[in-house]
């Protein structure tokens, strides 16, 4: 089996390669070590091969790591879906929110994020598949939630981030790269994160700045692979208090 380190180096060689496809410097990509399900130890290979950057979906799941691993220098990313009752906790500790999606999450975490950090790193995650059962908001939504979001104190409006679907056309990912560079000036966004380990190329190709690789570097996942917690059971069905 190969070793976390060998992975993330073929993983960086395939950023340099498609960037240098693209005519892009392979320096203008970022990569997210997507660690969700994953234990500390592998998480601290990985920052002993030389990443800083890490992806968690599960706040919990985060934050035991985030103890673990204390003092490390590790940069913590939320990607997965972020409910109103945890943004107390991820304003506290996460680095970067890329899963904003709508102005009442963004206020919370202002309004949350402690005084004595820096100002969390947000993105706002768009839906550009169209499909009703992703999160994100529309692409006609992106200017009116930047606008909010971007006035916020305590917050650093970065950019966007989406999720397309498996196999999506290439089409898709233009469609999000013209959106990007048409709001990149006027909100000074720096960040697209856009590519997984199955579609890192192609997202390069159309102007991604982040990429968010999990299996390619960690393996097959452990446990709760799916991408979105599962919903809480609903009113109907719970027990009578
Ligand atoms: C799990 C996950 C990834 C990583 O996916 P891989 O296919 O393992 O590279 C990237 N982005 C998000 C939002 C995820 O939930």
């Amino acid at each position: 089996m190969r070793s976390i380190h060998d992975n993330l180096q073929a993983v960086r060689e395939r950023i340099r390669g498609a960037a240098q496809a693209a005519g892009r410097d392979p320096g203008s990509v970022t990569l997210l070590a997507v660690s969700k399900t994953h234990p500390a130890p592998l998480v601290e290979q990985a920052l002993a091969a030389g990443q800083r950057a890490f992806g968690e979906n599960f706040v919990q799941e985060a934050m035991d790591k985030m103890d673990a691993l204390r003092g490390r220098g590790a940069e913590w990313h939320l990607i997965g879906t972020l409910q109103s009752n945890k943004t107390r906790q991820v304003a506290a500790r996460f680095d970067w929110v890329q899963s904003v999606e709508s102005e009442k999450i963004a206020r919370r975490l202002a309004e949350q994020r402690p005084g004595s950090l820096p100002a969390l790193n947000v993105l706002i995650q768009v839906n550009v598949s169209g499909e009703a059962s992703k999160s994100g908001v529309t692409p006609g939504e992106v200017p009116g939630l930047a606008k909010a979001v971007g006035g916020m104190a305590r917050l650093r409006l970065r950019g966007l981030m989406a999720i397309p679907e498996p196999g999506a056309e290439a089409a898709r990912y233009r469609e999000l790269g013209a959106l990007y560079g048409t709001l990149q000036a006027a909100f000074g966004f720096d960040t697209l994160s856009v590519g997984m380990s199955d579609d890192l190329e192609t997202a390069i190709a159309e102007g991604s700045t982040m990429v968010r690789i999990g299996t390619a570097i960690f393996g097959e996942r452990r446990s709760r692979g799916n991408d979105v917690p599962p919903a809480p059971p609903s009113r109907k069905m719970r027990p009578a208090a």
